[in-house]
């Protein structure tokens, strides 16, 4: 088969296109391994599967005979297939969920959790006590934030804690809303949240680089960043600001612990760290009684609470994270940051080597770090890829889209139509087949 190839394709040509084609032979390993895990039904042997499925995904990668193994007839079909990455849909980690099999199971009974209230005696009165528990035991953990003299705020997700943030930190006496900025690229969901409700409290102010005005702010700061993955501090830097420090994605899997933040009002969520995003649970550790008082009264006024059955299941979660990496748990079950740490260091790798194929695309660079949970230097490797699109492409979304790939524009990041973002927490298939697909643009493109 290797005789046929034409003379004039270049050692560089052909690695390309050997990446390509043995990442579709990652993918039938993959599928083969979906399959497999799904007809058994012994844990152990779902993990063992799996973790084969990585070694073997190591070896193909790096080993240019399997070239002979694919053939062209296989990718066609797969050429076709739209891959949705717009949204950052954390199924990567259901996995890892499945084989913990009842460890996190809980059984609500009908009778329980009817009232509206948790802990009357609580600032957050909706609080379940068992979540606040185990939100501060995960945090002592992990070391990733200061809990002690912090009031627990839980949310139907940070997205219903950013607003009541901002509502609790903007002046209700004044006759002009506070500007709420962040720095581009910023969340892109931060400048249509301020917004939509054309609040007369809060408005949006844009990127907080160019922010200027000689009057009170609210700085939003995700750390670390999306869309970008880099560690972030505040950048305004003016007495009259108010911090909201976004931690969605300050846990050990995307990057190095290097300390216990303490900031006066913090957000965190059981979507980017554990994987829940469909469970809708956020928290905020606050360090201001008044600041406290009044999100609370903003999730009052909004939802009259939030979901006491979610908050439970949400201990359970987070109490088994905690008991894994305790050593508490029965069998020596693997710990999930770990794990999890290894799933996007393959993932990352994956990438790297798709986009260091040709030269279309280009990724951030990150250094590593030293991680205090992990005790090792570890590696930045985000919950999205910031992907530039190089040379005569201005507008990478629509190129992308054009090979069927669907991901979330610079643009709506405050940033250049030559980015995108793309998820990295999506499920195996589509990783794969997002590997897959950027690695044969840029073989046809060099053809
Ligand atoms: N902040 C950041 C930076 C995010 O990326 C997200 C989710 N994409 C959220 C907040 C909201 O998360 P959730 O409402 O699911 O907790």
């Amino acid at each position: 088969m290797m005789a046929n190839l034409p003379a004039m394709v270049s050692l560089k040509h052909f690695l390309v296109l050997s990446l390509a084609l043995n990442v579709s032979l990652i993918l039938r390993m993959v599928y083969e391994g979906d399959h497999y895990q799904q007809g058994s039904n012994n844990n152990n042997n779902k993990m063992e599967g799996y973790n084969r499925i990585i070694g073997k995904s190591r070896l193909a990668i790096s080993s240019i005979t399997s070239f002979a193994n694919s053939t062209r007839k296989d990718r066609s079909g797969i050429m076709d297939k739209v891959i949705n990455l717009d949204h950052g849909d954390p199924t990567m980690y259901e996995q890892f969920w499945r084989q913990m099999g009842d460890k996190t199971t809980i059984i609500i009974p009908g009778w329980q959790s009817m009232s509206y209230f948790s802990d009357p005696t609580s600032i957050c009165w909706f609080l379940e006590p068992e979540f606040a528990k185990e939100v501060v035991r995960l945090h002592n953990v992990v070391g990733n934030a200061v809990t002690q003299g912090r009031h627990i705020v839980v949310g139907t997700g940070s997205s219903q804690l950013i607003l009541a943030a901002l509502y609790a930190l903007s002046s209700h006496d004044s006759d002009k809303p506070i500007s709420v900025v962040s720095a581009v690229p910023y969340y892109s969901s931060y400048p249509s949240m301020t917004d939509y409700q054309k609040s007369g409290l809060y408005k949006w102010g844009g990127d907080a680089e160019s922010f200027d005005k000689d009057e009170p702010y609210i700085e939003l700061v995700t750390s670390p960043n999306n869309p970008d993955g880099y560690i972030r501090k505040s950048i305004v830097n003016r007495n009259q600001g108010l911090l909201v420090h976004d931690l969605a994605y300050y846990w050990p899997q995307y990057t190095p612990i290097s300390s216990a933040t303490d900031y006066d009002l913090t957000l965190f969520t059981v979507s980017k760290s554990t994987g829940h995003a469909g469970m809708r649970i956020g928290w905020a550790l606050v360090k201001d009684r008044e600041v406290a008082k009044k999100m609370t009264k903003f999730i009052e006024l909004n939802t009259i609470g939030v979901s006491k059955d979610s908050q439970l299941r949400a201990a359970k979660v987070l109490k088994t994270v905690s008991d894994c990496e305790e050593e508490k748990s029965e069998n020596g079950v693997e710990s999930f940051f770990k794990y999890s740490y290894r799933m996007m260091e393959q993932r990352w790798k994956l990438l790297r080597e798709a986009v260091d194929s040709g030269d279309l695309f280009s990724l951030p660079k990150f250094s590593s770090a030293f991680c205090t949970f992990l005790n090792q230097e570890s590696e930045t490797q985000p919950a999205f890829a910031w992907l530039k699109c190089e040379g005569d492409i201005e507008d990478c979304e629509s190129f992308l889209r054009g090979h069927k790939i669907l991901t979330r524009g610079g643009k709506q990041f405050g940033a250049s139509s030559k980015y995108v973002r793309i998820s990295m927490l999506d499920t195996n298939d589509n990783f794969m087949h997002l590997i897959d697909r950027l690695s044969t643009i840029q073989t046809k493109q060099q053809q």
